[in-house]
């Protein structure tokens, strides 16, 4: 059989590569000059953000396995995360895990026996209200812990975030390793949309970029060609379509679809600044600056939820923040020289990074909405947040799908 993927980002590069590997023929198409979506390398081989992941993420893991790819992710900051809290400048080293609690030196600020109950009760699957409200009478577990966690998993306000998804997220974290946090060594190009872009063609794939899907022509309920402007693709009944583009795309070319509609901003700061020492991942509180990632090869922070940050000038942004790094790279003693004066960055805003998940319901699009054609994308699992995991959960589903679709009379 022939198979089509629309958009490869990692939902579509996850379904593809089910889908050779199950010895099909694939193309893979990308309307941009390359492949990646929302977590790929910029032209200089920048990240456009930093992408973290989690032991509890299981599936993204066994695709970077299944792409020779999964070494290239390494734990950082195995002894827990070194957390500065540019309020009271207090530092700490905070386990993500409730297991890692048990040793006083790794909790967070705030963590009394009713604030655990309350993290605990959000944990429990029950009625859906705002992270902020659930919280709302251990306000220091809430800043110090669960807003963070909120803000980096479902990258909405606390205040408008459901507790109900970030339960899920918690109840995931429960698991032994679950909450080990894994960033990539080098960059999300080289450590997993290259190996990923590779691997497929390993499997015969082919992957054409700058080609943006126009329109789905249809015949009743079947796709019968793709439009991509000066070229079209007939297919015959034998030929099937994996769509794995964002919302907004997705209700474009099936306007009978319902989406989110209402996605959260994430601005990245990258600065220029070259270090010697191992790779680290940094938490700050009270600041502009959420997390830090120093590599080698430069220096990333990332603020979700950027509502606001995100329309501040780069240069206002780097003022702003490099005195925050500083402070964070002074105090957790991290190798080199850290200058006064800020370093040259660059900004890269992802106006939506993700839906905002909020109480208001999510839709469920159906995974199959047409007889040959199948969805993909993170926000096709409206019970987990829009992540990696979701991506390629939701690829393999779609792959899944349409390899399960009874094979048309002409084809069997
Ligand atoms: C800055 C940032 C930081 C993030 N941090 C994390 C993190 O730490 N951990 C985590 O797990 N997740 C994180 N995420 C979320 C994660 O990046 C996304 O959930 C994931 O990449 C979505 O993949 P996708 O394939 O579903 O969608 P996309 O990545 O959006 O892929 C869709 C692809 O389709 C292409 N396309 C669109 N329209 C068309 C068309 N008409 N024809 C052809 N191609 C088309 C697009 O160009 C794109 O390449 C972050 C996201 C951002 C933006």
């Amino acid at each position: 059989m022939t198979f089509h993927v629309v958009g490869a980002g990692l939902a579509g590069l996850a379904g593809a590569l089910m889908l050779a590997r199950a010895g099909h023929r694939v193309t893979l198409y990308e309307a941009t000059p390359a492949p990646g979506g929302r977590a790929r390398a910029l032209p200089d081989g920048t990240d456009n953000g930093t992408h973290a992941l989690l032991g509890a993420n299981r599936v993204a893991l066994r695709f970077l396995s299944a792409v020779g790819a999964r070494d290239a992710w390494i734990e950082p900051e195995p002894d827990g995360l070194p957390v500065l809290d540019l309020a009271d400048h207090s530092a700490r080293q905070v386990a993500l895990s409730p297991m890692g609690w048990l040793r006083s030196a790794r909790r967070p600020a705030g963590l009394t026996l009713g604030a655990l109950f309350a993290v605990a009760r959000l944990a429990l699957p029950g009625a859906d209200r705002t992270v902020a409200a659930a919280l709302a009478a251990h306000p220091a577990m809430l800043r110090s812990l669960v807003e963070p966690l909120t803000v980096a998993a479902l990258n909405t306000p606390a205040t408008e975030a459901s507790s109900r998804l970030l339960g899920h997220v918690l109840r995931r974290l429960a698991a032994p390793g679950a909450a080990r946090l894994f960033v990539a060594a080098r960059g999300l190009g080289p450590d997993m949309v290259a190996p990923a872009v590779a691997t497929l063609g390993c499997h015969g794939a082919t992957l054409r970029t700058g080609l943006r899907l126009r329109g789905l022509m249809r015949q009743g309920d079947r796709v019968a060609a793709l439009d991509f402007g000066e070229q079209s693709v007939e297919l015959d009944s034998a030929e099937y379509v994996l769509l794995a583009v964002p919302p907004w795309e997705a209700a474009r070319l099936l306007p009978d679809l319902a989406v989110p509609e209402l996605h959260a901003p994430i601005l990245n700061l990258h600065f220029a600044h070259a270090t010697e020492g191992p790779v680290r991942f940094i938490g700050l509180l009270g600041g502009l600056a959420q997390w830090v990632l120093v590599r080698p090869g430069g220096v990333s922070v990332t603020v979700s939820a950027a509502d606001d940050a995100v329309t501040l000038s780069e240069e206002a942004a780097t003022v702003r923040i490099w005195p925050e790094v500083r402070e964070a790279a002074l105090r957790f003693r991290l190798a080199g020289e850290w200058p006064v004066a800020p370093p040259r960055a660059r900004a890269v805003r992802e106006r939506r990074a993700t839906p905002r998940h909020t109480l208001l319901p999510r839709p469920r699009p159906p995974r199959q909405p047409l007889v040959n054609l199948a969805l993909a994308g993170d926000w096709t699992l409206p019970d987990l947040p829009a992540t990696i995991e979701a991506a390629i959960r939701s690829g393999e589903a779609a792959a899944a799908a349409l390899l399960s679709a009874p094979l048309p009379k002409e084809a069997a």
